[in-house]
């Protein structure tokens, strides 16, 4: 039933004006807050040997990589659900990487890019272009788009109000980069199908991630957790694809931990600790090849990560250095604000390196050894469920029903990894009798039914039953299984913690156990599709810490997804794909009702006396490796420069055989470009953090840019370029 209210009679563009204007000013974006949100391998020869003929069946193979950036200024970044959070320049590029793998009769694409997750817009948007492009080759049933979960990614291109509303509307620059980078990435993987072989191979990674929510975890029935010697997931599962000559043409991995080392401080595009990993591989098997370029695809795919946290050092009150409350995550100075977990390095970068390259050295040990090899055809199953109005056969006498969508009252509270406003608090099942004064005051109370529904979860949004301007929340989600010889992807539309990870994979081996699928591998591929926050297991639901709050179809949700994960498993193991329901296709809302809160940038200004993409504060001329050569440049906003992918802000260039050599762009790990700016005046900062393995020589350093003037009712964009005085670098100031 529709809600209404006293706004009854006005438009959906004036009620959704006033609610967010209500939700922005009152409650300030804070109560909106965080989406913040084996078998054995015969241990052989390292390469792949040689085949002269063929094996009969070899798959065919495609990998591609295309840079997916959007704008790097204004817009919010994607993770920890602050509005604030807004984007001011480039640490690391973002990347859309495909891999299609062809059985000579079935096909299937996966892709994984950087970003917060696969929202069901941006989904439908990449498939509508595949559409025009492949005709009904890459499809809903054989495509999987999953994100990394960076944090530090842009928003902007959702279609549901709650979303919306954290990164301040759908946003089409921000969008379209993911759109387009998606689909390049996807072409150039088409285009360089060739015969090739694929293996895999698993192994254990430790220190590399650690259980946020282990109150949680331990509600889980003991025999359960016995089974399992870690709270987290300490598995990493790589796919290697080959030419039929051996030679590596990419990789695949899964490994479930969150990619919030660049916590909710940084204000700079970045792709966090996966997408070090990838930068990692991929630089090492590039060779001359600038980040971003060169034809070895490494992707480091997210996985059941929900509880998974990758600031190891775990949390502490960071005023007294004591440990925080177990249950509730708060101190008793500063509250939950105060509790805050870090990562094993000295400030944020440094612990995104160090969870990349942990992850990165695990992959390439298991990429170098990998010998079992897949045969046997692909299969794919995938169905549209309206995971709101899911019955679920508890045992055999009594059975369970998913609810409309509700985030809790500990949605609210953020977690250890940052995020999180007010007095809320996790593991709270009582509520906050204020905030839902407030909230029922602007948005309107939880029916009783989806109240009764969500037990014991406290209601903070009843965002099933919000439909202004548009639906808050999605009903109809996507479960699919992607299968290649013995090999299992299954996609998940959201963050499952690691217990929901193992029930699934657990739940979808049986059903395949049988025929050629016997000892299939089943990796769980996250944030895929569409995002519908998280997904724990009913027991940890009890504890409505943060991920239980956030388990939006309520208490039997993970019930569901097993059941219906079972059936896509059991109808591939069967044959019996054909007579799955395809089930309710989901919306694509109109443009026209979608809202965007970001004004185009005000014209650009230069300081008196300057001009764009002068000097303001030179390097010095001389730096020894390890050092940082810094240079601030007067610019223009970088949303002026359009469409940015395959480009660079940055250039370090080195002087060599009488000409400028480019040694990085901003792609590269060593390079940080900070915008700042305020009504038209703004500067542009280049670090060059210079490697130990920098040759000495003489550098420069470029910044390109572009800024905006308006001269009779016309605006211009105008090119420029800055160009850092020359220095040198020296392995030692004393020879
Ligand atoms: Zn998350």
């Amino acid at each position: 039933m529709a809600r209404k209210n006293a706004l009854g009679r006005l438009s959906a563009l004036e009620i959704s004006l006033i609610v967010l204007f209500l939700l922005m000013t009152a409650v300030s974006v804070a109560l909106i807050i965080v989406l913040a949100l084996e078998w054995d391998s015969n241990k052989q020869s390292e390469t792949v040997e040689p085949t002269v003929d063929a094996p009969a069946n070899t798959y065919l193979i495609g990998v591609g990589r295309a840079d997916c950036t959007g704008p790097v200024a204004d817009i919010p970044l994607m993770g920890y659900a602050n509005s604030k959070q807004t984007a001011r320049g480039l640490h690391t590029r973002l990347f859309s990487r495909a891999f299609i793998i062809d059985d000579g009769n079935k096909r299937v694409l996966f892709v994984t890019a950087d970003i917060g997750m696969v929202s069901q817009r941006l989904r439908l948007e990449v498939l509508r272009e595949l559409k025009v492009k492949y005709g009904d080759l890459y499809r809903q049933d054989n495509v999987v788009m999953s994100g990394t979960h960076t944090h530090s990614g842009l928003g902007g291109y959702f279609q549901y109000t709650l979303f919306m509303i954290t990164s301040s509307g759908y946003i089409k620059p921000s969008i379209q980069a993911i759109v387009n980078g998606m689909v390049k990435s996807i072409d150039i993987a088409h285009r360089n199908i060739r015969p090739g072989r694929v293996f895999i191979n698993k192994g254990e990674l430790l220190d590399s991630n650690l259980n946020r929510s282990p109150h949680s975890y331990l509600n889980n029935p003991e025999e359960e957790r016995n089974s399992y010697e870690y709270n987290t997931d300490k598995q990493i599962v790589i796919m290697k694809f080959t030419d039929l000559d051996g030679d590596g043409m990419g990789l695949l991995s899964w490994f479930a931990v969150h990619p919030v080392s660049m916590n909710y401080t940084n204000r700079m595009v970045s792709s966090d600790n996966m997408g070090y990993a990838s930068y990692a591989f991929e630089q090492e098997k590039n060779i001359g090849f600038l980040p971003g370029e060169g034809l070895f695809v490494a992707g480091f795919s997210s996985s059941n990560l929900g509880d998974s946290s990758p600031n190891i050092r775990g949390p502490v009150c960071v005023d007294t250095g004591a440990k925080c409350d177990y249950l509730n995550s708060s101190c008793p100075i500063g509250g939950k604000k105060a509790c805050i977990a870090f990562g094993p390095g000295e400030d944020m970068f440094e612990s995104t390196r160090l969870i990349g390259e942990n992850i990165y050295k695990k992959a390439k040990e298991l990429y170098s050894s990998a010998s079992q090899e897949l045969h046997g055809s692909i299969n794919f199953a995938h169905q549209w469920v309206d995971m709101s109005d899911e019955t679920v056969q508890l045992n055999s006498t009594h059975t369970g029903r998913t609810c409309k969508p509700a985030l809790g009252h500990s949605f609210a509270a953020g977690t250890t990894d940052g995020g999180g406003e007010f007095n809320f608090i996790q593991g709270d099942t009582d509520g906050r009798p204020f905030w839902d004064f407030i909230r029922d005051l602007l948005v309107g109370p939880p029916s009783r039914a989806t109240k009764a529904c969500h037990r014991p979860k406290p209601i903070l949004f009843s965002t099933g039953e919000l439909n202004e301007p548009l639906p808050w929340h999605p009903n109809i989600v996507d479960v699919q299984i992607i299968t290649i010889g013995s090999f299992a992807i299954v996609a998940v539309p959201g963050e499952f913690t690691t217990m929901s990870g193992r029930r699934i994979r657990q739940a979808v081996k049986q059903e395949l156990d049988q025929g050629p699928f016997s000892n299939t591998e089943v990796v769980i591929a996250g944030l895929c599709n569409i995002y519908t926050h998280y997904i724990t297991t009913y027991e940890e639901y009890q504890i409505q810490r943060y991920e239980g709050a956030s388990t939006i179809f309520g208490p039997h949700t993970l019930s569901a997804y097993i059941q219906r994960f079972r059936g896509l498993a059991k109808a591939i193991a069967q044959g019996t794909v054909g007579d799955l329901p395809k089930g309710p296709e989901p919306p694509f809302f109109d443009d026209d009702k979608l809202f965007n809160l970001i004004k185009d940038p005000v014209e650009d200004e230069a300081p008196v006396n300057t001009t764009f993409g002068d000097v303001l504060e030179q390097v010095s001329s001389v730096y020894k490796v390890g050092e940082v050569a810094s240079v601030t440049f007067v610019a223009g906003n970088p949303r002026h420069s359009g469409d940015i992918r395959d480009k660079t802000f940055v250039t370090v260039e080195m002087f060599h055989n009488g000409m400028w050599e480019i040694v990085h762009t901003d792609a590269s790990w060593e390079t940080r470009f900070h915008w700042e700016g305020d009504k038209g005046l703004s500067n542009a900062t280049i670090e060059w953090y210079i490697p130990r393995s920098a040759k000495t020589g003489t550098y420069r350093i470029q910044y390109f840019g572009h800024y905006k003037q308006i001269q009779d009712n016309q605006t211009i964009i105008s090119p420029y370029v800055g160009s850092s005085d020359t220095f040198k670098v020296t392995k030692s100031f004393y020879y």
